[in-house]
């Protein structure tokens, strides 16, 4: 992608009322852009960093279930029949927004924060017989929800995304052994994203779905919401809410702050009961269907891995997950710029050209602020060293390498 024609620039300074760092740098470097509290368009930067995250939690996911996507507006009546309607405090509705759209229909929908209520009658549909059993379904999209602290970027959002997944069992012993596969999926899919030395479970509260304790992904982040307590012998995790008595004392306890990544929940009955969803079992009598709910969230994780993989300069992507692995810097606008940009391209590796007739300080600046893993430099000085000037964007010192050999070296990095 050419810097020139990408239609959104960094900024030189970051915007005064953000208070997160994620939000201070996503938006001055031009990945994200607020358009009131907690709702962000994804600029080009910043969907090619969310399209990586979600292509490496689709990978993950397609071990354990079937991709699918379920409609954001969805019936009022499915939440009615799970009590949800009125006991979902984040719950938004969209409805007709003037007269002349009031008089075609007055119908009013929920804009569905979360799926358990669509997707249990939608299975339902099926009727599956024991011998189906058990399925999986997952898919990644926007989530609304009425958040009242929407304030630390792409942490807490009112429109957000989110891959969620929901399991449908015969018995608890299923739903059990498809729930620890997936806690193995999860930290896969952290480890791959770039977090998983400082990802954990912990114990959590089952909120209204089960007595039972939910699981969730916590990262290590200072400025997470989350306060874990970590109990240094057994390495079990708790969640604040649910800390064992006496922890808060106790010396064999770390506490620090963390960011929830993902919560698993085992559904249990609830859902399934409400809408008297059935399975026929062998010997041809009716059981409710036993089902687990799996979250991610993809946008937030954005936000997170810039809260810890960041300097004073600016974003340090992990790899994987990186906008563009190169950031071409062009100082004198040579053609040799363009043939190593075909080159790389050719290659199949992602490369950000910066081609905008600038100065090298602020063109320096804007690589140090996207944070592109390898910056590559060409210029009269480094074409009569012989060849482009790299450096890695977490070190100061940078070498020249020959033209023919940075593709080579680029792929080893
Ligand atoms: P939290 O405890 O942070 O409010 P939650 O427990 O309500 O989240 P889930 O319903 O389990 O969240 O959603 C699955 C995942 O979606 C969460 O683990 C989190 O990573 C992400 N998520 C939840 N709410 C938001 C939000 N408002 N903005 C961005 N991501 C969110
Ligand atoms: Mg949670």
């Amino acid at each position: 992608m050419k810097m020139s024609k990408m239609g959104v620039r960094p900024e030189k300074t970051s915007p005064k009322d953000a208070e997160a760092i994620n939000q201070k740098l996503l938006i001055q470097a031009g990945f994200i852009h607020q358009e009131m509290a907690g709702v962000y368009s994804f600029l080009p930067l910043g969907l090619r960093v969310l399209n990586k995250i979600e292509d490496i939690v689709r990978k993950h996911m397609d071990d354990i279930g079937s991709e699918l996507i379920m409609p954001a507006l969805s019936p009022k009546e499915y939440w009615k029949t799970t009590g949800r309607l009125e006991t979902i405090d984040v719950l938004f509705k969209a409805s007709a927004a003037n007269e002349v759209s009031l008089a075609k229909s007055e119908a009013e929908y929920v804009l569905c924060p979360t799926h358990e209520d669509v997707v249990t009658p939608l299975i339902q549909t099926y009727n599956l017989s024991y011998k189906d059993l058990p399925v999986s379904v997952y898919q990644i999209q926007t989530k609304f929800r009425n958040e009242p602290r929407a304030k630390s970027g792409l942490m807490r959002c009112r429109e957000f995304r989110m891959k969620d997944l929901y399991s449908f069992h015969t018995d608890e012993a299923d739903l059990k052994r498809f729930y620890e596969e997936a806690k193995k999926v999860y930290m896969a899919t952290f480890e791959e994203i770039g977090i998983g030395k400082d990802t954990m479970v912990a114990l959590a509260s089952g909120g209204d779905f089960t007595k039972d304790y939910s699981h969730e992904f916590q990262t290590r982040c200072e400025n997470g919401e989350d306060t874990i307590y970590l109990d240094k012998t057994t390495g079990i995790a708790y969640n604040k809410e649910v800390k064992p008595e006496g922890a808060d004392t106790n010396s064999n306890f770390e506490i620090f702050s963390a960011a929830e990544v993902g919560n698993i929940f085992p559904l249990g009955t609830k859902f399934t009961k409400a809408f008297g969803y059935e399975y026929t079992d062998k010997d041809g009598s009716k059981k409710p269907v036993v089902m687990g709910s799996y979250g991610i969230g993809t946008s937030r994780l954005m936000g997170v891995l810039v809260e810890k993989f960041h300097d004073e300069k600016g974003i340090i992507w992990p790899k994987n997950v990186a906008p563009f692995l190169v950031h071409l810097v062009d100082l004198q606008q040579t053609d040799e710029a363009n043939s190593i940009y075909e080159q790389l391209k050719k290659e199949g590796i992602d490369v950000l050209w910066d081609d905008r007739e600038m100065s090298a300080g602020a063109k320096f600046a804007d690589a140090d602020l996207i944070g592109c893993p390898i910056r590559v430099v060409v210029s009269s000085r480094s074409l009569a060293a012989g060849g482009v000037e790299v450096k890695l964007r977490q070190e100061t010192e940078s070498t020249i390498i020959a033209i023919d050999k940075l593709t080579d070296y680029v792929k080893n990095v």
